[in-house]
């Protein structure tokens, strides 16, 4: 089993999808161990995406990140990061492959309805930043 975070970002939350968001991770197979709701300060989401500080978009992407209320989630099931990934397709929705949830939703390159962690050593650093430990018991 392996665990990854995912992040509803604030324009499909703003856009009431993410129900039916959900609905899709559940029907994909994942339990889902953690779930919050949380409106990110500036600082808070500089340092999610703090990987991404020196990129041109930074500032803007930030801003969005804080922009209103998210759902964070944490997801469970066999290679959870990739399947994940997988789920919601590539960055850019105008890439996204037919049935990827960005594809879908998403209604731009920083607008992309999802967030998913990248590697093993990520995710736990990425999980970790919204849930203690006491939470995924
Ligand atoms: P995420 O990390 O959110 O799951 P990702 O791993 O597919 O997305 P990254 O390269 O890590 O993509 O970029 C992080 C986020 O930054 C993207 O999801 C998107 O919201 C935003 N972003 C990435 N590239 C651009 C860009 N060229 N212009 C504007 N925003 C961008
Ligand atoms: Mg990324």
């Amino acid at each position: 089993m392996e665990r990854t975070l995912a992040i509803i970002k604030p324009d499909a939350v703003e856009r009431r999808l993410a129900g039916r968001i959900i609905q899709r991770i559940e029907e994909a197979g994942f339990e889902i161990r953690a779930l919050r709701r949380i409106h990110l300060s500036t600082k808070q989401a500089e340092g999610f995406y703090a990987v991404h500080r020196a990129r041109p978009f930074f500032a803007s992407l930030t801003a969005f990140m804080a922009s209103g209320p998210a759902v964070v989630l944490v997801l469970e099931a066999p290679d959870a990061i990739k399947k994940w990934r997988t789920l919601m397709g590539a960055t850019d929705p105008a890439k996204a492959d037919a049935g990827t949830l960005r594809k879908e939703f998403a209604q731009s390159i920083e607008r992309n309805a999802t967030h998913g962690s990248d590697a093993p050593d990520t995710a736990a650093v990425e999980i970790s930043y919204f849930f203690a430990g006491i939470d995924l018991i």
